[in-house]
């Protein structure tokens, strides 16, 4: 049903496999990076002087298209930026805390990041070397690298993803209750 997986489904996958789920299944549209757009206006002025503040070299491009055809994802990454064959994407968000949350709470931000990552080098034909995840709110930065276990972890959640939604099968819901008490779908989501 869904050739390629927008790749802000897998941040939602990785959130609560069941609400990303729900929401394919639900809406006539698969959902689409251009929502994300509309929804996260992403502060251009202060992605660029983050990039300058960090000394990072190259070629800088805004809102780049991305496509795996390996993976089966497409996305549009915030800011990459090209030097010769090496490259670093910058994803801008509200508000992600600290660099140990990014691999907790905001597990679902690190999933998009290196889902991104991959994708932009079948792209671009590049090795991507770090991730910069701008926190907006607190005007601080997160470095990160896509290391080999991230990103078997991240073709695992999209290999998982797509079977659930191939088989129409159900994936489990959050273990996590807080969540459901905020989630919209929590009148119609089955046990
Ligand atoms: S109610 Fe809970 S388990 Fe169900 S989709 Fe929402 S967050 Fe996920």
């Amino acid at each position: 049903m869904m050739d390629y997986i927008p790749i802000s489904m897998i941040k939602e996958y990785t959130y609560c496999p069941r609400q990303a789920y729900l929401k394919i299944m639900i809406m006539k549209e698969p959902p689409t990076e251009s929502m994300k757009y509309a929804k996260q206006v992403s502060n251009t002025e202060n992605v660029i002087k983050s990039i300058r503040e960090q000394g990072i070299e190259g070629e800088v491009s805004l809102e780049v298209p991305v496509k795996s055809a390996k993976l089966g994802i497409v996305g549009r990454v915030d800011a990459v930026v090209v030097n010769k064959n090496r490259a670093v994407i910058i994803e801008a968000k509200l508000n992600i805390g600290n660099k140990k949350k990014l691999y907790t709470r905001y597990s679902h931000v690190l999933a998009q990041a290196t889902a991104y990552a991959m994708a932009l080098e079948e792209t671009m034909k590049v090795t991507v070397d770090k991730i910069i995840i701008i926190n907006q709110e607190k005007e601080t930065t997160i470095t990160i690298r896509p290391t080999p276990n991230l990103r078997k972890w991240t073709e695992r959640t999209i290999q998982d993803m797509r079977k659930h939604i191939q088989n129409q099968e159900p994936p489990p819901k959050t273990t996590n209750k807080a969540k459901c008490k905020a989630c919209y779908f929590k009148d119609i989501c089955p046990p």
